[in-house]
């Protein structure tokens, strides 16, 4: 868990309360052991919201948030619960507004074994290069890494308390496209190697192509489609989730990203009436503004569409 006391993290933290706290209605889902978990939307979606509640930088007005048989907004024994809430780490999306820049690399990545008393002693050196760093690494400052490099450091001190989990908010968008692959690729060299366990946000559908076992994807705060990775992209069944296919980013004659062509997104507090995605689907009918569609089993999918069969 982020110490909150910390006041340049509050300031991240703020930050993305303002932008990214959405509403969230009806959302559940599970994680295995050791898989990774895409949560997918676009912004406003309900992503980060469902991932801070999981780490417990929010709490939930209804419903629960259970690791391994424990319920954290239920559960009494506060020794169990911070046992629990131990074992859950967050890697935010801008690497370098979540790095101290007055702190060497030593204590960034040790911070959270020291402030509960633990062992640091070579904690730091063995961390680096467990990410793809160096050991001489440690007694330099962040503004003397690369953006990829920072969110190496960001990992290496998610790590350095053993966690189990560890929810990931954008944890590449804020780097170039080339090394976006390299640090997803060592996130999974990671949970292979330490057996850990992923929640992945993202507003890419391609960015998790490669990494997740299950992918959710959120609309206005609601589950629309759930289905393992393969399935998924072999078949995609929520005309939202089909629409997220069709936007990859094209460029313009200067190399600029040409938006696509979708209608507003609209406002997650006060969602449209029945299927909230109704005024942009194409294939929206009269029953589609009127009734909110149930999440079914479809052929090895969720779905939450009226039409889908
Ligand atoms: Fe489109 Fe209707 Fe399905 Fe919603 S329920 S996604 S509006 S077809
Ligand atoms: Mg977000």
């Amino acid at each position: 868990i982020f110490d909150v006391s910390k006041p340049w993290l509050n300031r991240v933290i703020e930050r993305k309360e303002k932008a990214y706290l959405a509403a969230v209605s009806d959302v559940s889902f599970g994680i295995e052991e050791n898989s990774v978990y895409a949560l997918v939307g676009e912004s406003g979606s309900g992503k980060s919201t469902i991932g801070k509640m999981i780490v417990g930088l929010l709490s939930p007005s209804s419903g629960s948030v259970e690791i391994n048989g424990v319920d954290l907004m239920r559960e009494m024994d506060k020794v169990k619960v911070d046992t629990v809430r131990s074992d859950i780490q967050m890697i935010f999306q801008d690497p370098y507004a979540s790095l101290n820049p007055r702190w060497k690399v030593r204590n960034i990545i040790a911070e959270p074994v020291a402030a509960r008393g633990g062992d640091t002693k070579g904690l730091a050196e063995k961390l680096l290069e467990q990410v793809g760093l160096s050991a001489g690494d440690a007694d330099r400052f962040p503004h003397e890494f690369s953006g990829g490099q920072r969110q190496r450091i960001c990992i290496a001190r998610a790590l350095a308390s053993g966690p189990k989990i560890i929810v990931c908010d954008e944890p590449t968008s804020a780097l170039d496209v080339s090394v976006q692959a390299q640090v997803l690729n060592l996130m999974s060299d990671l949970r292979d190697e330490l057996g850990l366990t992923y929640l992945f946000i993202s507003h890419d559908l391609t960015v998790v192509q490669h990494m997740a076992d299950k992918i959710g994807v959120l609309y206005l705060g609601r589950l629309v489609e759930e289905a393992p990775r393969e399935t998924l992209f072999a078949n995609p069944k929520h005309p939202y989730t089909q629409m997220l296919f069709d936007a990859a980013p094209r460029m313009d004659s200067f190399g600029r990203e040409i938006p696509p062509p979708q209608g507003e997104i609209p406002d997650a507090i006060n969602p449209p009436s029945g299927c909230a995605f109704h005024p942009r689907c194409p294939m929206a009918t009269e029953v589609c503004r009127r009734e909110i569609p149930a999440l079914r089993d479809i052929s090895g999918a969720r779905v939450a569409c009226h039409l889908a069969e």
